[in-house]
């Protein structure tokens, strides 16, 4: 997908802070980390948002999951507790359009809005 800033780092056209790649995903710290761990779970596919999510995206969505809670329990943050979110559409403030998890953590997280 042309102009997207997460498909240009997942074909390393743009830097990023990579923390997990395979085939199919790549996770990276967030340029403007919003807690003291926060790490974006991208699939390499490009999907707008979760609006845009076919059922034949479940086992990627799955994949997704485990990457993250993986990520948390090597970052040190699972037994203290952690957040995941995904924001969908305009009113969740979504920016890039790209889906992506939001893994969260390494201090204690405000409310969810
Ligand atoms: P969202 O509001 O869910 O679309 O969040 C997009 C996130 O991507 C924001 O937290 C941004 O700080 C982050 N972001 C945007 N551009 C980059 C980039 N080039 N590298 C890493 N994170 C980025
Ligand atoms: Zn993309």
């Amino acid at each position: 997908m042309e102009n997207c800033i997460f498909c240009s780092i997942a074909k390393k056209q743009s830097p990023a802070t990579v923390e997990y790649e395979d085939g199919e995903m790549i996770a990276f710290w967030d340029v403007e980390p919003k807690a003291t761990v926060h790490i974006l779970v991208v699939p390499k596919k490009h999907i707008a948002s979760l609006t845009e999510l076919k059922e034949e995206d479940a086992p990627l969505m799955g994949k997704m999951i485990a990457i993250a809670k993986k990520l948390a329990e090597e970052k040190g943050i699972a037994e203290e507790g952690y957040r995941i979110c995904i924001n969908a559409g305009k009113h969740s403030g979504q920016v890039v359009d790209h889906i992506h998890f939001h893994l969260l953590g390494g201090q204690k997280l405000g409310s969810m809005i």
